[in-house]
């Protein structure tokens, strides 16, 4: 039986060597799934190499590398996955939630206030940016969308376990959302090109596609987002849309064109543009 620390040292050369990881990588994913297997954290195992592993185990903890070596997340093969404080249930269902998209969550909570507020997830996923904002806005009322059934599952799963109660709604965009109105509307919608290489790369070509790609240039989402949301938004209400790195211009004018204003675009932890915003004020026109 190989201990902690040989279990460690095998899987961080498969994944580094063989597999899609960086070192670092191969290091940090390592100990999530021998973590995962043997039910304890990364400070165990650091505090505890020479601990056997035993053999189911063992066995179990080489065909999660296995499965990673294929390319699937971790987040799949853990069912679990961090985002803003809380910690998500994930299946192939569901899109894995990004660090960039805790972006779209700082912005909401500095365009909209504690104070009383009906805001919309639209294509929640996990349910990650509408639980994160739960999170912070007890006061809020909370709706969140998703097209799939057992995508809504999930984030019902995540809402109960976390104990953040919020609306869920089988809905394309705003289909099931005829005369409600709202402050705050937020999405991460797909907005990946059906031809983009970057849809055959490890990880990615795992997830949903319906998550991930939207028409020919990757729009089709959020124009439809974009020419429906004037129609479910109060006045002074924001509507804040993540989109690719190149999207910002192309978002902006789509916002523009549409009548919002106080339009602009705010990068992600890579510097890249991120998420695009816009309020809509019927008023001041
Ligand atoms: N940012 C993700 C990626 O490039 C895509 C997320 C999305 O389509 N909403 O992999």
């Amino acid at each position: 039986m190989p201990t902690v620390s040989d279990a460690l040292h095998w899987a961080e050369q498969q994944l580094a060597q063989v597999g899609p990881d960086s070192p670092a990588a191969a290091k940090v994913d390592s100990q999530w799934l021998l973590g995962h297997v043997l039910g304890r954290n990364s400070a165990w195992l650091r505090a505890w190499p020479d601990a056997l592993v035993g053999e189911p185990q063992w066995q179990q903890f080489q065909a999660l590398i296995q499965r990673r070596l294929n390319g699937e997340p971790v987040a799949y093969l853990t069912g679990q996955q961090g985002f803003w404080t809380l910690e998500l249930q994930v299946t192939p269902e569901t899109l894995v939630p990004r660090p960039d998209t805790e972006r779209l969550v700082e912005l909401a909570l500095q365009k909209v206030g504690p104070e009383p507020a009906r805001v919309l997830d639209l294509g929640t996923g996990t349910g990650a940016i509408a639980l994160a904002l739960a999170s912070e806005r007890p006061r809020w009322e909370i709706t969140a969308t998703d097209l799939e059934q057992p995508t809504l599952a999930v984030a019902q799963g995540n809402s109960e376990r976390l104990n953040l109660p919020i609306t869920l709604l089988q809905s394309h965009w705003f289909a099931a959302l005829a005369g409600s109105r709202f402050d705050l509307i937020v999405s991460n919608p797909p907005y990946i090109a059906a031809d983009d290489p970057h849809l055959l790369g490890p990880g990615v070509r795992s997830e949903p596609m319906r998550a991930l790609v939207s028409g020919s240039d990757g729009l089709d989402a959020i124009r439809e987002i974009v020419r429906q949301a004037p129609g479910h938004l109060d006045a002074g209400g924001w509507l804040l849309l993540e989109h690719g790195w190149h999207q910002g211009e192309v978002v902006r004018a789509l916002l523009l064109g549409r009548g919002f204003t106080g339009v602009a675009t705010e990068r992600d932890l890579g510097a890249n543009e991120r998420v695009t915003l816009g309020q809509w004020n019927p008023g001041s026109l």
